[in-house]
Order: C-alpha cells, then sequence, then structure tokens
C-alpha cells in the first residue's frame, strides 16, 4: 500500500530530513514510526501525502507512483489519505458536525448523503450525541476524536497520525489507540507517529525508527 525505495529529503536550507529510506507498509497493515524530535517522521508522513516531495528515491501509494503525479493529481490522492494531527486542527468557529462535513463539502458530497456520512464517522468515534456542540466545549479526548472522525469521514484506505496522543494523558491514549486498532481492523492502512515509547510498545506492533533521517529498525 505504501512503499518507498531509496526516499531522500532534502529542504532548501541544505538539511538532509530523510536519508535512503526504504520501507513497504502492507494493504491492511497497523504501523508505528518514531524517534526523537528532528528524526523525520512529520516529512515522511508529508511525502506519504504530497505535502512535500522526495529529492531522490520513490515513493508508492496505492497504484500510484507519486513522482509522476503533478500537482492537479494531489485531491484525488488525499482523498485516499485521512489525517490526524497532533492539535487535531479543529476550527471553533462551526459545530462538531460542520467541522466533519468539510471534506466531503471539499469533495463534492450530496448534502444528504455527506449529512449520513458524518454521523456514521461520530457514531464511529462514540460522539454521535455531541454533533450540535462546538469543538471548544468538548475535553482534549473528545476534540481528538473529532479530529479522528474528520479524517476517516470519506473512508479513506489510509489513515495517517502525526503524535495523535501528543496532548493527551496515558488513558485518553490508549483509547485513542483503541479507535485506530478498530478502522484497522476493518481494513485501513494504519501509520501512527509518536515519540511515546510505552504506548507504541504497548501496542505490539510493527515499529519504524528513524534516527537523524535514517531508518534505524524496523520490526
Ligand atoms: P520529526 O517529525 O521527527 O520531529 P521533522 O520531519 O519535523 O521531524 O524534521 C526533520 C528535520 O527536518 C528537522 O531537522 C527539521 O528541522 C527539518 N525540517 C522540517 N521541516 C522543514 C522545513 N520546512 N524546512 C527546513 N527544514 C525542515
Ligand atoms: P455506509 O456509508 O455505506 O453506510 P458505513 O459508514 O456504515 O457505510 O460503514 C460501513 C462499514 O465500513 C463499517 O463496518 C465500517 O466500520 C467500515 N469501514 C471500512 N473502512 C472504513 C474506514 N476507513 N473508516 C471507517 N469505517 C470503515
Amino acid at each position: 500500500m505504501i512503499q518507498f525505495n531509496h526516499v531522500s529529503k532534502r529542504y532548501a536550507q541544505g538539511h538532509d530530513a530523510l536519508k535512503d529510506v526504504n520501507f513497504t507498509l502492507a494493504t491492511g497493515e497497523m504501523a508505528f514510526l518514531t524517534g526523537h524530535s528532528g528524526a523525520g517522521k512529520s516529512t515522511l508522513l508529508k511525502l506519504i501525502m504530497l505535502m512535500e516531495r522526495p529529492s531522490a528515491g520513490q515513493i508508492q501509494v496505492g497504484e500510484q507512483q507519486l513522482n509522476a503525479l503533478g500537482r492537479r493529481d494531489i485531491p484525488y490522492l488525499r482523498r485516499s489519505i485521512g489525517v490526524v494531527f497532533q492539535n487535531h486542527q479543529l476550527l471553533f468557529d462551526r459545530s462538531v458536525f460542520d467541522n466533519i462535513l468539510l471534506p466531503l463539502q471539499i469533495s463534492g458530497f450530496a448534502p444528504d448523503d455527506a449529512a449520513r456520512r458524518v454521523r456514521a464517522a461520530l457514531d464511529k468515534v462514540g460522539l454521535l450525541t455531541k454533533e450540535k456542540m462546538s469543538p471548544l466545549a468538548l475535553s482534549s479526548g473528545e476534540q481528538q476524536r473529532i479530529g479522528i472522525a474528520r479524517a476517516i469521514v470519506h473512508k479513506p484506505k489510509i489513515l495517517l497520525a502525526d503524535e495523535p496522543t501528543g496532548n493527551l494523558d496515558p488513558q485518553l491514549s490508549a483509547e485513542i489507540m483503541q479507535l485506530f486498532t478498530q478502522f484497522n481492523r476493518v481494513g485501513t492502512t494504519v501509520l501512527i507517529a509518536s515519540h511515546d515509547i510505552a504506548l507504541i510498545r504497548s501496542m505490539g506492533r510493527r515499529v519504524l525508527t528513524l534516527q537523524s533521517g535514517r531508518l534505524l529498525s524496523d520490526g
């Protein structure tokens, strides 16, 4: 589903964020990406969704060779990927419902179909009763669940998360991980960047470890 072939990334200032990274994540797999701050985790995720381009090497996502994709292909690629951020990036000027609706509006879903999908997504994160609320009125754990609902509302084949539990205590973090496990169980390929070693160990999944841009270990 995701394949990196000798991928390097050098930012404009000349800093090597990734160096000759190789790995394959199979369809339906769930894995963690770890390493210290600055190791290259965010860069690796950004390359998968074409928020950045590699300086060298090839990346394949599903059937797509990303090098072959132009600017106009990016929206189509993004439809197959859901992304969860640490600070969830919810919009506080609108309801929970409208936050989750946003990606479907952008993709041009019919209103009825979109509303049904928003409620299905809310149901999956256990927050169906909160659709009319402002995200501001929710706890940080609930806000992150809304961020996850927004990421999966278009049923992406791939779910990426960048430090999704960075602001949460261990109990809430474990609950968020259960949600990712649940989406993985129904076939979604999941890649989660985290530096929370204890949490990652508790999951017993494959771990990709980056150190200064190099993939140190895989397993
Ligand atoms: P992590 O997510 O593991 O903390 P990042 O991928 O954010 O690592 O960063 C890897 C390296 O690339 C760091 O040294 C960082 O400073 C550098 N970097 C990240 N983004 C940029 C950018 N847009 N321009 C220049 N350097 C960057
Ligand atoms: P529909 O939109 O057809 O009513 P649902 O939203 O009820 O479908 O989901 C149908 C099934 O697909 C559920 O069992 C759901 O868990 C599963 N599913 C498959 N892929 C995903 C995904 N990426 N995110 C959420 N659910 C998914």
